[in-house]
């Protein structure tokens, strides 16, 4: 009898809810490019932590400028990396560069291109007017000590690198990149560098599996081929679920002779949580987990159908069992009119493109069935088209997910 099939946001919060969680570990600063961060991070100090100066030019005291004063005596001058000197008797400046510290008593700096230099005294371009606090950028007015600067679960691209540095993180806390297994299964599949007979299929799932978590960060992924047969699977998936805190396989979960694994899983106390969802493709696809700490996706074999479950499901739920905070799909618009003539939700291909105004397009690429992936050459992801309707019109607003990123 056929299992009632759930709704892919059904499908999608029970997944969400029966997450694992990894440990974290610390790493170097400059390994944590990419990585999702496992701590907060607070400002070290104030930014910036003196009042600064923003160009080379000389400091003054505006009230000297309201005075009167036009040529002021050079008292000094202030590099960037010294204590702050103190201006001396009225009227005089200090010579002070970029990214030094303001003088005491000075609250103005005029640009180096405004002044004439004689004789150790610098002399304002005839008519030019400062305005007070020129060029100074206040001390804290970026942010205060013991801000809240990076939450956890942030990923760590190349402005966190910066702040992580600027805050003094020699080391960071990180999420631990779980161990994952790419399993896949079928008596029919031949490895990409084997010879192959007519009857055969190549091995494409788990290479395009591998580059999308490599693709995504994960550093300890192994891959694995089984045979249609139940004790080989037994043993095997037994042995890789001890190994291996994730395991992802594709084939063998449809409704065939030879499509052992979900009834294996189960003998393995993997407890079932989904099977069967209401999606094209993907239909068959299944998920469970064991304890705590292994899950098990378990996408059908057809090339389409892997690429779409891993991309909607497996990798956003890594993502967030490491911790990541979790990011809502972005949405374009269709480019063309789509008839999908069924009541499930549709994964349609598309290619990014944008139209004159600067929207963001998604022009569908339809494939001819779910094995169809050479078809996905040269397209960015996939939209969702939900189930309710079965008439996209042109312009259209849907998720979008993309292959990468
Ligand atoms: P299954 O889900 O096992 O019924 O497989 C569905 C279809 O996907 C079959 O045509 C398989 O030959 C194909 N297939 C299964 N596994 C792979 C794989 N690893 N690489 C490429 N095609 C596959
Ligand atoms: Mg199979």
């Amino acid at each position: 009898m056929n299992e009632p099939l759930l709704s892919v946001a059904d499908a999608q919060s029970i997944i969400f809810s029966r997450l694992i969680s990894f440990p974290t570990r610390r790493v170097g600063l400059d390994q944590s490019l990419g990585l999702i961060l496992a701590e907060k991070v607070l400002a070290e100090r104030d930014q910036p932590p003196f009042d600064r100066v923003t160009m080379d030019g000389i400091a003054i005291a505006q009230g000297d400028f309201d005075g009167g004063t036009r040529s002021f005596q050079i008292q000094g001058i202030q590099p960037a990396g010294s204590p702050a000197l103190s201006l001396g008797p009225a009227g005089g400046c200090i010579e002070a560069m970029t990214g030094a510290v303001l003088p005491a008593g000075c609250d103005t700096v005029i640009a180096v291109e405004r002044i004439q230099v004689d004789d150790g005294v610098a002399t304002l371009e005839p008519g030019y007017e400062p305005v007070q606090g020129q060029f100074v950028h206040p001390r804290g007015s970026d942010y205060r000590q013991d801000d809240v600067l990076l939450e956890p679960g942030t990923r760590i691209g190349v402005p966190e690198i910066a702040i992580l540095a600027a805050t003094g993180k020699s080391q960071v806390s990180v999420a631990a990149s779980p161990r994952i297994a790419i399993i896949s299964t079928g008596d029919e599949v031949v490895e990409v560098d084997q010879p192959i007979l007519p009857h055969q299929i190549r091995q494409s799932n788990s290479h395009a599996i591998l580059a999308a978590l490599t693709a995504a960060g994960h550093e300890h992924c192994q891959c694995l081929h089984l045979a249609d047969d139940q004790d080989t699977l037994r043993e095997k998936l037994a042995k890789a679920l001890e190994e291996n805190q994730v395991l992802i396989l594709s084939g063998g979960v449809s409704k065939g002779k030879f499509d052992f694994v979900p009834g294996i899983l189960e003998e393995l106390g993997v407890a079932k949580h989904v099977h069967r969802v209401a999606q094209r493709p993907g239909k068959p696809m299944w998920f469970g987990t064991r304890g705590k700490d292994r899950m098990v996706f378990a996408l059908p074999g057809n090339p389409v159908s892997t690429l779409v479950c891993l991309h909607r499901y497996v990798l956003p739920a890594i993502s967030l069992a490491m911790g990541a905070t979790p990011r809502p799909p972005r949405q374009v618009r269709l480019a063309e009119a789509i008839t999908s003539g069924s009541k499930l939700t549709c994964f349609l291909p598309v290619t990014l493109t944008s139209d004159s105004d600067g929207q963001l397009l998604g022009v569908p690429r339809q494939t001819n069935t779910s094995g169809d992936f050479a078809s996905l050459a040269g397209t960015d992801g996939f939209v969702e088209l939900a189930a309710e309707g079965s008439e996209f019109p042109a312009g259209h607003v849907a998720d979008f997910h993309p292959w990468a990123g």
